[in-house]
This record gives structure tokens, sequence and C-alpha cells, in this order.
């Protein structure tokens, strides 16, 4: 699997400019991109924290996993994503030891980046993304 760091923390947001204004404002970071990723049905914001990525989420469809997670649970913490060398591969070891996934293969995240999540119901309540450049 080879997890080398936390690549970024999913934050579910109701209103995205006030987000960001929260984040530059209060905690002096910098938003250095803004990202609609239709696959989704969501729009990201990236901040850089050392190696760690703080990825903003807001829904552009309130039927998109966003907007549901949302409307049932409220805004904040949405997801871990760690920073893995071959996500295709990270997802068949989980799944071989017991893991359900949501995504069989990976897909096309934000940066250009591969993802797959395992289903919060297999990783004790935390919707877990693995996030890597193969
Ligand atoms: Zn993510």
């Amino acid at each position: 699997m080879n997890i080398t760091h936390i690549e970024h923390i999913g934050i579910a947001v109701e209103d995205m400019d006030e987000a960001i204004a929260y984040y530059e404002n209060v905690l002096g970071l910098k938003c250095y991109a803004i990202e609609e990723v239709p696959d989704q049905k969501v729009k990201t914001a990236f901040f850089m924290v050392g190696q760690t990525k703080i990825e903003l989420l807001e829904s552009t469809d309130p039927e998109g996993p966003i907007g549901k997670h949302i409307e049932k649970r409220g805004p904040g913490l949405h997801h871990l994503a760690f920073a893995v060398g071959d996500v295709a591969q990270s997802l068949e070891e989980a799944e071989d030891k017991g893991m359900r996934l949501i995504d069989k293969t990976p897909r096309k995240g934000a940066e250009g980046l591969n993802i797959g999540f395992l289903h919060p119901k297999s990783t004790l309540g935390v919707l877990t993304e693995f996030c890597g450049k193969k």
C-alpha cells in the first residue's frame, strides 16, 4: 500500500466564499487553486499546510455526494486522503483485506490525480481516500 503522508483532508462547506475567508483571514492560509470536478458535482478549493492540503468541497448539485452529506450531517470533516504510490494496487490490497470499496478502480480527482474511496462502513466511520499520480 505504501502510504507516504496525508495528501489532504476533505471538508464539506455550505458556502465556499465564507469558508475561504475563514481559512485565509483567520488561519492565514492561502487558497492556491479553485477547481470544479463535474464528475463529483463539487467545487473544490485548496490550501497547503506543510505537505498536506486542505480541500474544501462545496456541492454544485444537492443530489451529489457532498450535497447529500451536508443534508444528512451538516458541514464539517468529510474525508481523509492518504498519498499512495499506486491507487489501483492500494484499492485491490484493501479489498483483499476485506474492505468494502466505493471505487473498484481509480478515477480522476482534482489536480489530475488518481483517486479511489473506501467505504466508511469498513473503515470505522472515516471516509478514506487513496490519492496518487499512478
Ligand atoms: Zn479528497
